[in-house]
């Protein structure tokens, strides 16, 4: 995932590293200071999050419930629980192709560009049998949050960035801005107008085709996040695994090279997208043309393009000077 910023008189962007990723925060304003402001609220936000969530972190409540996994329940903050409630409710709707405790895997699969050969299958089958979302309980009650097996852990990737910008675009866009936008590193939300006027819009780019916008999207008040195996892969025996694990086999997922959400919440999109890599392209597609307001774009490893249902795409070809963002799919 790549974006243009040109520069404008309004828009204000700030570039930085937030949760091991590449952030941009941009807002329109008039008002330099009350766009820095936002900014600087925007950025506060998301590291609180990190706090909260981060799993190498060994302070953060996450850590805390790890090292309690197959020991106590832990009580968390209400946030915490909450996002744990609604990642639960994620894995229910995908039948478990979204699962946070699949960082049991981690100590496994390592997606640096270290790793030489495949983990052996014993290793696999250990780590995988500690994969199982039904296995994190919930106390409402007590607030408290219990993973039932020893050597359980869980994780916030697929999810944590997408919330991450909901949460700051939110801040943002109650201070006296026209238009804001948070960029996570390809999960990318917009609130208001662009320093235009205009809605938002974002050139989807294949960079197979460079300097061409293959089409746009209208992206207002819309969040679009795109997960993709070209940015954090493993290549072992000339195969690229992609960092994305199979709750069921413990494997890296197959079948897909770049899977884009498009629906009005970051966190929602950002969890669906790693769902849909990991349901595959039929199943995948079943699932998005189930859920009302949700688009789905897909480009399988063999560089076709899938859509769902009721995402229309202006095959308009224009060079990509014309536009500011763009989202890079397929490889
Ligand atoms: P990106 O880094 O492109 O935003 P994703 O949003 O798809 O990628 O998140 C991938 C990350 O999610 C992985 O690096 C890992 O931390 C975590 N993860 C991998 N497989 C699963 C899964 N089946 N369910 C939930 N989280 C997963
Ligand atoms: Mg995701």
């Amino acid at each position: 995932m790549s974006l243009i910023t040109l520069g404008q008189k309004e828009s204000h962007t700030k570039v930085l590293l937030l949760m091991g990723s590449r952030f941009e925060l941009t807002a329109i304003s008039t008002d330099q200071e009350e766009a820095a402001k936002a900014i600087d609220s925007g950025i506060a936000e998301i590291k609180r999050i990190e706090k909260l969530i981060s799993s190498w972190n060994t302070n953060s409540q996450t850590s805390e419930i790890i090292k309690n996994a197959g020991i106590k329940p832990v009580v968390v903050d209400q946030e915490l629980f909450n996002l744990i409630r609604r990642s639960l409710k994620i894995s229910k709707l995908t039948g478990g192709a979204f699962d946070i405790s699949y960082a049991s895997m981690d100590k496994v699969w390592h997606f640096d560009g270290k790793m030489k050969e495949m983990p052996d299958s014993s290793t696999i089958a250990a780590s995988v049998a500690k994969i199982n979302y039904k296995n994190i309980i919930l106390n409402p009650d007590k607030r408290t949050v219990f993973l039932k097996e020893k050597g359980m852990k869980i994780g916030f990737g697929a999810i944590g960035k997408g919330y991450a910008a909901n949460k700051a675009l939110d801040i943002m866009s109650k201070m006296n801005l026209t238009g804001a936008l948070v960029n996570a590193s390809g999960d990318l939300i917009s609130w208001g107008k662009d320093e235009g006027g205009k809605d938002w819009k974002i050139g989807i780019v294949n960079p197979k085709q460079k300097g061409r916008v293959f089409s746009w999207l209208s992206i207002n008040e819309t969040a679009v996040v795109t997960s993709g195996n070209y940015e954090k892969f493993v290549t072992i025996n000339g195969q690229r695994y992609s960092h994305i694990i199979d709750p069921r086999t413990g494997y890296p997922v197959k079948g897909l090279s770049s899977v884009s959400i498009i629906c009005p919440n970051a966190e929602l999109a950002d969890a669906l997208a790693t769902s849909v890599f990991v349901l595959g392209k039929d199943k995948g597609l079943e699932l998005i043309n189930r859920l009302k307001g949700i688009e789905c774009l897909m480009i399988t490893d063999k560089q076709e393009l899938f859509t769902s249902n009721n995402l229309h795409l202006d095959y308009i070809q224009k060079p990509i000077t014309n536009h500011k963002y763009q989202i890079k799919i397929g490889e």
